[in-house]
């Protein structure tokens, strides 16, 4: 008997509690409450599943056209065929002769008169009761079926300490007064209806998930991620971290020059934007107060966050303490050494390289700087939080591209940044804009600010999409483009299954446009070369002496080389949204027209010539990432996808955003007027979930 295997597969399913299974809500359901005769259930009409049910008076197996087997049920009102292409020797034994069947499916005309393709099938007497409920059925994994699902649920709703679970105690006045017209049901009936809805429940809405029922399971769910973000936030606020206001005259009087600060802007060799004096003055306010800042500095692609974050850390160092910038990828946090040393060695601040390819002695060696505090400011990768590395007087951790690290890094940098000593201020910078409702729930205790303006001169990048068989034009077209003194990228494919093809298809392009373009310098770039290998391409790259850089993916997040204004994607097809943005980013930097070539092979699938039309439309990279979102979800978005757990589980932040600000408002108030209840939501909602939400 397969029960016996049930409990663990169950458990597998995370369904090990009645709770757990009792907030395992359907997703969607069949109607098998109605039982037509035959002929009502053929002039219901195509496309409608309907429930049937007669005697079966004939069973053939065919062999032409294909081998079939049709079987013929009778009931008083007609006859119907079932016409079964696939199927067993005790299917043919279910269905014999002179059985009563129940059948469900759509009837439809065939060649010999009306007829259901492929039903499902149940051998019962003729006067078996029809359920009172819709069946609802369950996502399921491989291995589970719906009917031992549904047992355990059915024996979880039983469950006597399910009562407790459910039980209801969120104030009826606290309701009342926020839902004047409420119609939702208690949370356990809400439940209880979900899994079992009666025969005539509003089907449409059950789906759409826009019914009552549901209503109420989405508000108690968003009610918990806002109780834990808010109570995330006030946590914070009652941490001390050391406070970083703008005094200059005190700086001038003790270093008898002038502040890191004021020297840095003076040697950019740019005016900053109203966007970047914007978001760094809501910086500088946060670093002046005495808990830590956490904020997350937003801007699309090269609207140039690095100088921010620089100026922020350049107050720090004003006042003593330490800055670290860390960066997902080793090139990135490369670039971001590189631009520091221009702008800050100048002023004669100690800068330390921490990533996890330097050598032993070269990694001690900058420990040693970061612990005993020599080093100012920190630059490096995850390595940074990863080694053995204690800083002296860490106050301010900037963190570019944060979604790109992986949750469990994520939680990992909050409790190294957020635990030892002291708390320090934490920035976080992304390129992916966080549409305005996931702000509000995933990140409700972050602050946000946006650059929302490019620097000026910036040239719009032309995107072309362009088949693969046109590859010989495309060369033709980047030798006039070298011959003119610039530069272009060449990206090659992402092949997720191997990093050895991709590498090979790398050298491949490389040796292929090395000998099309022989009086130029063409250069290589990949994931396996040595850091020290990749920076040295990099340099040389930066400084044009290479003409054509040939890359992988490697390049995707924040190289910075202006006078490199081409960009061809090899098969782009295979890129996401989130990637090709990010690629893009990398040309219109300069004073010269920029383009980018996406070039496709066929066949292309319907998403992903959506995927490039919308690319080639558009720029903009909100509008990239709603299309992003509303695709992917929003977990992956976020790089909440490792985590195996998706925070929201019922809410759907686009349908749902309403419902949102209604949480919200019904978590400040019970935080301050039942404190005492708010343990007991959480606990039920979140459970060991709670954590990830602070990541
Ligand atoms: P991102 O936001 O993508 O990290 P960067 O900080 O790398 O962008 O900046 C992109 C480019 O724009 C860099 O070359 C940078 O020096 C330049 N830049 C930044 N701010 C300005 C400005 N206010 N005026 C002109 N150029 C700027
Ligand atoms: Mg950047």
């Amino acid at each position: 008997m397969t029960t016996k295997q049930a409990p663990s597969t169950l458990q597998k399913m995370g369904l090990d509690s009645p709770m757990a299974l009792a907030l395992h809500l359907p997703s969607r359901y069949e109607d098998e409450t109605e039982l037509l005769t035959i002929e009502e259930a053929i002039h219901q009409g195509r496309f409608n599943s309907a429930q049937t049910q007669g005697v079966v008076i004939r069973n053939q197996v065919l062999f032409r056209p294909r081998r079939q087997m049709i079987v013929t049920i009778e009931d008083e009102t007609e006859t119907l065929n079932l016409r079964f292409l696939n199927f067993y020797p005790s299917q043919q034994k279910q269905m014999a002769v002179g059985v009563n069947i129940r059948v469900r499916g759509e009837v439809r005309e065939g060649f010999q008169g009306p007829e259901m393709v492929h039903p499902t099938v149940r051998a019962v007497a003729p006067d078996a009761p029809l359920p009172a409920s819709l069946t609802p059925v369950y996502p399921a994994s491989v291995g589970v079926s719906q009917t031992i699902i549904r047992k355990a649920v059915t024996q979880a709703l039983r469950d006597s300490s399910l009562q407790d679970s459910l039980a209801e105690f969120l104030p009826k006045k606290l309701m009342a007064e926020l839902l004047p017209s409420n119609d939702w049901p208690s949370l356990q009936a809400a439940i209880t209806y979900l899994h079992q809805p009666p025969a005539d429940a509003n089907t449409q809405a059950l789906l759409e998930r826009t019914h009552p029922a549901w209503r109420r399971v989405q508000f108690e769910e968003l009610l918990a991620q806002q109780i834990s973000l808010k109570r995330a936030h006030a946590i914070r606020q009652e941490r001390h971290a050391p406070s970083f206001a703008k005094n200059k005259e005190e700086r001038k009087d003790k270093r008898g020059q002038q502040s890191f600060e004021e020297g840095l802007l003076k040697v950019l060799p740019f005016k900053l934007t109203n966007a970047q004096d914007r978001v760094w003055s809501e910086i500088s306010n946060d670093l002046s107060k005495s808990f830590p800042m956490n904020r997350l500095l937003q801007g699309d692609v090269g609207s140039g966050k690095t100088v921010v974050a620089a100026l922020a850390a350049a107050r720090v160092m004003d006042h003593g303490y330490q800055a670290a910038i860390m960066a997902p990828t080793e090139i990135l946090a490369e670039q971001h050494y590189l631009k520091m040393k221009e702008w800050f060695e100048p002023l004669g601040v100690k800068i330390a390289w921490l990533s996890g390819s330097l050598r032993a002695k070269e990694k001690r060696l900058a420990q040693e700087m970061i612990e005993n505090g020599q080093a100012q400011l920190i630059i490096g990768t995850h390595a940074l939080i990863q080694e053995n590395v204690s800083f002296a007087r860490l106050g301010l951790a900037v963190i570019d591209e944060q979604h790109r690290f992986g949750v469990r890094q994520r939680l990992e940098i909050q409790q190294r940044v957020g635990s030892e000593l002291f708390y320090c201020h934490q920035l976080m910078m992304s390129a992916t804009p966080i549409p305005r409702t996931l702000a509000m729930t995933y990140y409700a205790d972050l602050d946000v600010s946006v650059i929302d303006e490019l620097p000026p001169g910036r040239k719009t990048i032309a995107t072309k999409v362009v088949k693969a068989s046109r590859r010989d034009e495309v060369i033709g077209g980047l030798q006039s483009w070298v011959s003119k003194g610039l530069q272009a990228y060449w990206v090659c494919p992402l092949i997720e299954e191997s990093e050895v093809l991709q590498l090979q298809t790398a050298v491949e392009s490389f040796e292929q446009l090395t000998l099309a373009l022989p009086d130029f310098k063409v250069g290589l770039v990949h994931g396996r070369l040595k850091a020290e290998e990749k920076a040295a391409v990099m340099a040389a790259f930066k400084a044009n002496e290479i003409d054509l850089l040939v890359a992988t993916t490697v390049i995707e997040v924040g190289v910075d080389v202006p006078n490199a204004a081409l960009m061809v994607i090899e098969h782009a097809e295979r890129f996401g949204y989130a990637q090709i943005h990010q690629l893009r980013g990398r040309v219109g930097r300069g004073s010269a027209d920029s383009v980018c070539i996406l070039m496709y092979a066929e066949p292309l699938s319907m998403a992903a010539k959506e995927r490039l039309q919308t690319l080639r439309e558009t720029s903009d990279g909100f509008v990239i990432a709603e299309r992003d979102l509303s695709l992917r979800g929003p977990g992956e978005l976020l790089g909440a996808k490792q985590s195996g757990d998706a925070m929201l589980r019922f809410v759907d932040l686009q349908r749902d955003a309403w419902l949102i600000e209604l949480a919200q408002q019904a978590a400040e108030r019970l935080l301050a007027e039942h404190a005492d209840l708010v343990e007991r939501h959480l606990e039920r909602w979140l459970g060991s979930r709670a954590e990830f939400l602070k990541a």
